[in-house]
């Protein structure tokens, strides 16, 4: 493969996984049957109000992912810029319900517009992670919720750490 060739094989998701949930997960493992290898990139600073540091995003992910063929690292850049530099083809983006639909739509079609060798590729969520987002977790463990089918187990026992940290 010639040096400026852009890379097709592998992908970059993108995202705040805040924290790394098992929708996000199934969503790595079938994105892992098209590529070859996976780049989760974990935003630093997005516009969301955030419940752990970037590292502890990373750190999350990494135990969770254990054995599948991803990298995980921070970005702290426009995506668009982010894949330039890398020379990556594919961003992977998971779909839940229609409102994700309308926000993807833009960025996926705004990001085209800034990078046209940039393609979005969506997968679908599967039917059991529909509803399943970070930031009900976060809310059910404020509750002493069961989130044991939500999350890995070690982000369950890092939710339930950093709550008590934060309200002792
Ligand atoms: P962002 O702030 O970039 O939306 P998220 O961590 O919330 O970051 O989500 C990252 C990606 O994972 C998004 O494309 C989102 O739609 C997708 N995703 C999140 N939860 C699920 C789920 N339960 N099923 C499928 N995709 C999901």
């Amino acid at each position: 493969m010639a040096n400026d060739k852009i890379n097709d094989k592998v992908a970059v998701y993108p995202g705040s996984f805040d924290p790394i949930t098992n929708g996000h997960l199934d969503v790595i493992k079938r994105a892992l049957s098209v590529f070859d290898k996976l780049i989760i990139a974990v935003s630093e600073k997005p516009e969301k109000k955030l419940f752990f540091t970037v590292e502890e995003r990373i750190k999350m992910i990494k135990d969770a992912a254990k054995g599948l063929d991803v990298k995980v690292e921070s970005f702290d850049a426009l995506l668009t810029e982010y894949v330039k530099k890398k020379k990556i083809k594919f961003v992977v983006r998971g779909l839940r319900a229609v409102s994700d639909f309308d926000r993807e739509f833009q960025m996926a079609i705004a990001n085209h517009e800034l990078n046209p060798d940039m393609e979005t590729f969506f997968i679908m969520t599967d039917k059991k992670y529909f509803y399943l987002n970070s930031t009900l977790v976060k809310e059910l463990v404020k509750y002493g919720g069961n989130i044991k089918e939500m999350v890995p187990k070690n982000v369950e026992k890092a939710l339930k750490d950093k709550f008590v940290e934060q309200n002792p």
